[in-house]
């Protein structure tokens, strides 16, 4: 017979805090079925072009049609509106009165080419690389990489995707051997391995003429030129990238966690993708918002901090012959900056305080600021709309948890929070915890994703004041 509860006991239930696994909230199925559909989109989709593409073809064939082709909007249509393969959003239109919003990022780290990048040196091709976004550098040798991307040729566009298919070659920046090391590793972790020497090794051959002076150079500018129509000019204009190659894979004996290329921030591409087209109220106008260009600070044409949202705003005014403002619409905005943030790990606790860090497994993560000590370069948002979306999620049995990105002083990282809420909407910062964030292969829970996925799914069924 269970024993009987002391009132402190009681007491203690009904005011302090438990933190229980999310899986606590969560059935064991639905996890997996999602996080499968999630394992294929972050391992086929490894560039910002190739999600955008992807969100628009899984909209397309869930009936959405060009918002920039519809002369009235229909309640309950669902449509889309992409710019250059690097910003898209999906609407599901109810009316301009009140707008719900997610956005999230579809760029992570990576290798891009420079644009001189083919050179020979000591008898090897390399292409030599310019990184993106903000990457330990030694972590990106000796591993397999994918070549991805577009070029333009003097034929037309080609597509590469080399590395993924398992007879494709690969391509690898080799680390020095510990016996030559010494030196190497006296120095400062961030130096082990400096940007001008993440040159990935891609041929050996040469061409059998000794009349050319760079012989190997050669024989791989020629399979280039013979195989695609890709002369040395082209790299100038193309948008070609090293990612890490191979799909990405369960981890644990319990197979609870997914490693993986790019979950910062294609799980918040994905779960709020998946939340829209599966969202079944509606409540509100919904609005699912990708962005590129967020791991360099959001700058540029396809950044958070130009003007897709504003513009999308005035094309839904519009469209919708409604005689609202741009300014009451703004007023009646609610966004949920999507993005990963980083979870306590068992090797470096430290960084973090254990009382405010976010946990695998514990559920999706809502911080109400980001930013580093001082809540320098975050939106905070107000205790209002954290209020709202706390009773939200707690009816709706959606597991959560909030933490601090590390400790105070020790660092910190922002997101497009600030970006979007300059315009007067509700913001506030949510997304799952990871970690090794930044890393090739970074680390996440099933149960976080599914958990930022019925999030996302009540956020948009629901209508907050
Ligand atoms: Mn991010
Ligand atoms: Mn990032």
């Amino acid at each position: 017979m269970a024993e009987k509860k002391t009132p402190l006991q009681q007491l203690s239930e009904k005011i302090l805090l438990k933190k229980k696994h999310a899986k606590a909230l969560l059935n064991q199925k639905d996890i997996d079925s999602l996080a499968k559909k999630y394992v294929q989109f972050i391992s086929e989709q490894k560039t910002e072009r190739e999600v955008i593409n992807k969100v628009k073809k899984q909209a397309i064939a869930h009936k959405f049609t060009n918002l920039l082709e519809a002369k009235k909007l229909v309640v309950g249509g669902t449509y889309y509106y992409a710019v250059n393969e690097k910003n898209i959003a999906l609407i599901r239109y109810q009316d301009m009165k009140k707008i719900h919003a997610i956005a999230s990022h579809a760029d992570s780290p990576c290798l891009h080419l420079k644009p001189y990048p083919l050179a020979e040196t000591q008898k090897l091709a390399v292409l030599k690389t310019h990184y993106y976004g903000g990457i330990k550098k030694y972590q990106w040798l000796n591993i397999p990489l994918s070549l991805r991307g577009v070029a333009y040729t003097q034929k037309g566009r080609v597509d590469f995707s080399i590395g993924d298919n398992p007879t494709d070659p690969v391509f690898t920046i080799p680390d020095l051997l510990p016996h030559l090391g010494r030196d190497q590793l006296q120095k400062e972790a961030r130096k082990l391995v400096e940007g001008e020497q993440l040159n990935a090794i891609i041929g050996s051959d040469e061409v059998d003429d000794d009349a050319v002076s760079e012989k190997v150079k050669l024989s791989i500018a020629k399979h280039l030129y013979e195989t695609y129509g890709l002369t040395e000019e082209d790299f100038i204009s193309a948008e070609l990238s090293f990612v890490p190659a191979g799909n990405a894979r369960e981890v644990g004996f319990d197979r609870s966690m997914i490693l993986g290329y790019g979950h910062d921030d294609r799980s918040s591409v994905f779960t709020s993708m998946q939340a829209l087209l599966d969202a079944k109220k509606i409540s509100q106008t919904q609005i699912v918002l990708v962005y590129d260009k967020e791991e360099i600070g959001s700058y540029g044409k396809t950044g958070a901090q130009n003007m897709f949202f504003t513009h999308l705003i005035e094309e839904l005014i519009q469209r919708s012959q409604s005689d609202t403002t741009p300014s009451a619409v703004w007023r009646n905005t609610k966004v949920l900056s999507a993005d990963v943030t980083s979870a306590i790990d068992p090797n470096f606790a430290d960084v973090h305080d254990p009382t405010n860090a976010n946990y695998l497994g514990r559920g999706v993560a809502l911080e109400k600021y980001g930013g580093g000590g001082g809540k320098y370069s975050t939106s905070d948002a107000d205790a209002e709309f954290m209020h709202a979306l706390i009773t939200l999620f707690n009816t709706q049995k959606v597991p959560w948890q909030t933490g601090e990105n590390g400790k105070i002083d020790v660092g910190g990282g922002g997101t497009i929070a600030m970006f979007l809420a300059k315009w007067g909407a509700d913001v506030v910062d949510i997304g799952i915890p990871v970690l090794a964030m930044h890393a090739p292969y970074e680390l996440a829970h099933k149960a976080d994703v599914y958990s930022a996925y019925l999030a996302y799914k009540a956020f948009f069924e629901h209508a907050l004041k």
